[in-house]
């Protein structure tokens, strides 16, 4: 069992679900709870503090490369050691295998667009480990995964079959999009947003302010929305400008990434720290 800071992984055998082969793979067996000082982006991820332990959301098959969301891969009783290995890649590289899979699979887009953020996460986190996030490397990757991320949300939100938090979905999208320094793109989404998205007005009104004043930069949430955000104690209080159908409680959606499309989802849609930027 790894332990990085608090976050238990360990090596776990699967069945692929596509050519029945076993294998293992890391498994993240714990997760650290998250609190109001735990660092959460303006898009409403958690930041790991290892490319690692992201990198476990998703299993790759060593034997046909299929990927796809862990959970996707039932657990095989043998012992992990015995069973060939997944194959060693570059931990954001396996989201773009997933999104590959889920492309040739007919996977939802919003799916595939998770996995395109949740790789762009785990770049970030890898960049930002080496002490590099700076570099012009890390912001061309980042603009990659970004522009994968718009490219899948797009796709997603424009099939009006889903139900779920698509409103919360159109902020996310703005965030994307004002990252890539869409500015005038990203408000059209960021004023779409309503009281469904269950986001507080003070952060949606932050970022068109951001998108406003043309700033791309990635920002932390300050610890009391992320209070309100992800662990309302009671009511949320400044909610958007009615209550909120209790479609799911900010907790669930704190811990599901992908609320209806896809049960197999893992967690990480959170996070941030700094009590800075977004003024009270
Ligand atoms: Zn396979």
């Amino acid at each position: 069992m790894l332990d990085i800071q608090g976050f238990l992984i360990k090596a776990q055998a699967v069945v692929c679900p596509q050519c029945n082969e076993v294998f293992a793979t890391p498994d993240l067996a714990k997760m650290t709870k998250l609190t109001c000082d735990s660092q959460v982006e303006t898009d409403l991820h958690r930041v790991l503090p290892d490319p690692f332990i992201r990198s476990t959301f998703v299993a790759v098959c060593p034997a046909c490369l299929y990927a796809w969301w862990f959970a996707a891969f039932a657990p095989h009783y043998i012992v992990a050691d015995l069973v060939p290995e997944t194959p060693t890649i570059e931990f954001p590289k396996k989201f773009a295998l997933a999104v590959l899979s889920g492309r040739n699979n007919g996977a939802h887009a919003l799916d595939r667009a998770m996995l395109a953020l949740n790789g762009c996460w785990c770049a970030r986190e890898g960049f930002v480990l080496a002490g590099t996030q700076d570099s012009p490397e890390a912001v061309a990757e980042n603009t990659r995964w970004l522009n994968l991320a718009k490219q899948e949300l797009e796709e997603a939100l424009s099939d009006q079959e889903w139900e779920g938090n698509r409103n919360r979905y159109q902020y996310i999208l703005g965030e994307v999009l004002r990252q890539l320094g869409e500015f005038e793109a990203a408000l059209k989404y960021f004023e779409s947003v309503d009281r469904r998205s269950m986001l507080p007005r003070q952060l949606v009104v932050h970022q068109i302010k951001m998108a406003q004043a043309q700033h791309s930069h990635p920002d932390f949430l300050p610890p009391h929305l992320v209070e309100m955000i992800f662990l309302p104690k009671t009511q949320v209080v400044e909610t958007l400008p009615e209550q909120p159908e209790p479609e799911q409680t900010s907790q669930s959606i704190a811990q599901t990434s992908i609320p209806q499309t896809q049960s197999s989802a893992p967690a990480e849609f959170i996070n941030a720290s700094t009590p800075h930027l977004i003024p009270a």
